[in-house]
């Protein structure tokens, strides 16, 4: 009988150990679920405020309908409920849960919810937190057995995932070509260590086949596998056997932050300073000499180039690159090149692609031939999601803390997530909870990547990991294929990016979160098999996989505005775009829509040829509204404030910060630059100039809750511009500090089509197609006592309903003055 109770005493501490390890675990989980729960909250209640406020602003003085009423009542309930419980102690998780129509409307992650059940056709299982408790404690109780069966066939992984996201494994992508390992010898120096690297590479063995193939034939097309080392080494091949004698070697990018990326890997292998022998061009920023002879630059640097030299003379090779991205500046290139290569048969053209789809590319420059470099891959075993999950950021960060703690350390880990804003979400969760978990994990480092990431920080996620630690790398899709991170082993594939699209009816181009496609998610499982076998986690079933994803992702022409394209063919000298030789024909009507626009702005005439205007509007690299401004400044003898109001403007971020602590003082500081009237767009001329004034100081910034990083790309943008004004004989240094008039005048100028007028009702209404508008809640013109009867505005962008963004006060008599073609007096 001793011997039994013994027995069972040492059974029952074995289950206790054994449950309190899983406890644990349990308890992490639990708390950091909590603690993003709470974030979230909190956001979405700061959006639920604002939009009240923005709410009861808008329909101020007017008759508000029950339905509206309503609403707002119901809001203001939530939030005096909310803030009822506030002092109250956290007990509860129902405490972060927003009830109602409010919640459906302006939780992001309801928004998310809706994008994917439209993706999934499949009901979400809503589940509280109290059901996922009950669930995982029940399972716990009666399935350890079981479990470490399950864990011991998949090493550990089961255990960990079943409670929270649950992943089946689907496939394994084959691997092909193992190699044995790259690490056996180190040579000393660190550049040494590069250069070894290079040899490595798949391309390098097939660099004499290479080079034979590029004498032989004038175009190629080259694919490779991502990291394989195309973009790095070829045009090193390249300049190695003499083409940088007889001219530059070119290589565009898609991507800015590729261009500036692979230049610096470049320059460091070939021990040279960027920006002397290897440069780039990037927008707004030139970094090459005389001296450079490898330039990287952005495909649409290159057609702007093509405008000052037409059959690109100082190039004796040009690489098109990451031709499978189809971006609307690479299909324009492909137009061009096709034809400069006709008469300049001493250019060498190399496009080079990640896909296997080359028969395409290849067929479209006259059966080019087609020259592989076979990859080498290690197994990735993929696993999809169960159900699809509402949240992907929230399921992004558990699916990494998860991975972290079950998943050998020597392994980094690639998010695929679709912008600035979610990658700095899921930094600060993730970086908040670890640090939560102190040294109960082991470290993790948080590198994001995405295009307006100061280059410093983009270095980052180059380093090597230190042993003990955990590199993550939270990205847009420029870790698609255009950069390629060593050491990476398991990929999370929310299965979105954001993609330019533009809505034809209302004319507006916007950044959508668009589901990827097929062959976009097969890109992203790859890159978990560069060094050895990885996994892919997606967060999305394997249904949608088949069956709603599109196989290949549409060209960028296909779903764009198409003004400024029109404006850059017609400069080319292409005047008959119906008949250009696109690889995908974009639709006439956007075509004819985007000549109609350049039309009205006089930049083509009624033959449809460019006019002087619109060859000077051509030289900016700016939406044609924005560089029809900037040209009529010259009349109105404003240039130099509409330069600062153009700068500020096509920023494409707030310079004003908000800290939640400091809100009004910071919206203080922010009216301060209203006063005097003239709108956003005085605003920011008045921000501009008085930081201009006060010699670019950061304090001055500082006291004005102005950020400074932004602001300091104003200037850039407004030094390019200034540069730009020269070529085309503007004299940029013209100032009418005392008549904003003249200022707002030269912006309706380019800015006609987007006017606003004061209904009746109390509600704007765009003043051609008579579209019910708002103005946004972040102008200064939201809270104005009497709203003006007219409005210029930036643009339109439609969160809950349609809001303009920067908007300023006009005189309708302006309107027949300046666009007498548009507007007469009866409008
Ligand atoms: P591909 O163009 O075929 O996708 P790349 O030439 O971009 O391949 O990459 C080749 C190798 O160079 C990869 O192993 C990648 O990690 C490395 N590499 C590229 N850029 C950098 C960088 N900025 N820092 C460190 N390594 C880099
Ligand atoms: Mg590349």
């Amino acid at each position: 009988r001793m011997m039994e109770r013994d027995q069972t005493k040492t059974k029952q501490k074995a289950k206790s150990e054994e449950k309190s390890d899983s406890l644990t675990l349990e308890r992490l989980r639990e708390e950091s679920r909590r603690a993003y729960l709470k974030k979230r909250e909190e956001r979405e209640l700061a959006l639920l405020k604002q939009s009240l406020q923005d709410e009861e602003d808008l329909f101020r003085g007017a008759k508000l309908t029950e339905a509206e009423k309503k609403r707002i009542q119901m809001g203001k309930q939530i939030l005096s409920m909310v803030e009822e419980r506030d002092g109250e102690e956290d007990k509860d998780d129902e405490f972060y849960r927003l009830p109602g129509d409010f919640h459906e409307k302006h939780s992001r992650a309801k928004q998310q919810e809706a994008l994917l059940t439209s993706r999934y056709n499949e009901p979400k299982l809503e589940k509280s937190e109290q059901d996922l408790w009950e669930e995982s404690q029940t399972q716990k109780a009666g399935a350890i057995g079981g479990r470490q069966k399950k864990a011991i066939e998949s090493d550990g992984y089961e255990l960990l995932f079943d409670d929270q996201i649950d992943f089946v494994m689907q496939e394994t992508r084959e691997g092909y070509d193992k190699h044995e390992s790259l690490s056996e010898m180190r040579p000393a120096t660190e550049h040494e260590k590069i250069l070894e690297g290079r040899t490595k590479l798949p391309v390098y063995a097939y660099r004499e086949e290479f080079l034979a193939a590029v004498k032989e034939h004038q175009i190629l097309i080259l694919v490779g596998e991502t990291g394989s080392g195309k973009t790095t080494q070829i045009p090193q091949f390249l300049n190695e056997v003499g083409y940088g004698e007889l001219g530059k070697i070119g290589c565009t990018q898609p991507r800015r932050v590729a261009a500036m990326s692979v230049a610096a890997r470049v320059a460091q292998e070939m021990n040279v300073r960027l920006g002397h022998e290897v440069g780039y061009s990037i927008r707004f920023e030139n970094c090459t000499s005389p001296k450079t002879i490898l330039q990287y630059m952005t495909d649409g640097m290159l057609l702007r180039e093509i405008l000052t030299q037409p059959d690109l003379a100082s190039y004796s090779c040009m690489v098109i690159d990451e031709a499978h991205e189809r971006t609307l500046h690479t299909d324009i290139l492909f137009g061009l090149v096709k034809d400069i290569v006709r008469f300049r048969s001493d250019l060498k053209l190399i496009v080079s692609s990640a896909t296997l789809d080359a028969e395409k590319f290849s067929k479209y420059f006259d059966d080019a031939s087609i020259f592989m470099i076979p990859g080498r891959m290690f197994p990735v075993d993929t696993y999809y999601t169960k159900a699809p999950e509402a949240d992907y950021v929230d399921a992004a960060v558990v699916t990494v803390l998860q991975i972290h703690v079950s998943q050998p350390l020597n392994g980094d880990v690639l998010v695929f997530l679709t912008g600035q804003e979610e990658i700095e979400t899921a930094a600060e969760t993730l970086s908040e909870r670890s640090k939560n978990l102190g040294s109960r994990i082991p470290e993790l480092i948080i590198c994001p990547i995405y295009a307006n990431l100061p280059s410093e920080q983009q270095a980052k996620i180059f380093e090597k990991t230190p042993s003990g630690a955990r590199k993550v790398v939270l990205a847009t899709n420029i870790a698609e294929t255009s950069l390629t991170i060593d050491g990476i082993c398991y990929v999370i594939d929310t299965g979105f990016n954001k993609q330019k699209t533009y809505n034809a009816r209302s004319g507006m181009e916007s950044l959508v979160v668009t589901p990827i496609s097929q062959a976009a998610a097969n890109q992203r499982a790859g890159r978990a098999g560069r060094t050895q076998p990885g996994k892919c986690f997606r967060l999305f079933t394997a249904w949608s996989f088949q069956h709603e994803l599109e196989p290949n992702t549409v060209p960028e022409i296909l779903r764009t505005n198409m003004g400024n394209v029109v404006l850059m063919l017609k400069s080319l000298g292409i005047n008959d775009l119906l008949n250009f030789d696109f690889m995908d024909r974009p639709p006439a009507d956007a075509l004819i829509r985007a000549l109609e626009q350049l039309y009205a702005l006089g930049a083509l005439n009624d033959r449809g040829e460019l006019t002087k205007l619109g060859r000077r509007m051509a030289e900016f690299p700016l939406d044609p509204m924005l560089s029809k401004s900037v040209i009529v400044s010259e009349k109105y003898e404003c240039t130099s404030e509409v330069l600062s109001t153009v700068a500020m403007l096509s920023l494409g971020a707030s310079v004003f910060y908000r800290p939640k602590e400091k809100a009004v003082h910071a919206d203080t500081a922010r009216l301060n630059f209203a006063r005097g009237g003239g709108g956003d767009h005085i605003a920011l001329l008045r921000c501009y100039s008085e930081w201009a004034a006060s010699d670019f100081s950061p304090s001055w910034c500082f006291e004005n809750f102005v950020q400074v990083k932004n602001i300091k790309k104003a200037r850039d943008i407004r030094e390019q511009l200034a540069g730009l004004c020269d070529r085309v004989e503007i004299d940029h240094t013209v100032s009418n500090s005392d008549d904003f008039d003249a200022t707002l005048k030269t912006i309706t100028a380019g800015f006609f089509y987007n006017i606003a007028k004061l209904g009746r009702t109390g509600e704007y209404q765009t003043a051609k197609q008579h579209k019910t508008v708002y103005i946004h809640p972040s102008s200064v013109m939201a809270k104005e006592e009497e709203p003006p009867p007219w409005l210029v505005f930036f643009e339109l962008t439609f969160t809950t309903k349609e809001f303009m963004r920067q908007v300023a006060p006009i005189k309708p008599s302006w309107l027949v003055e300046i666009a007498p073609h548009y507007y007469q007096e009866t409008d």
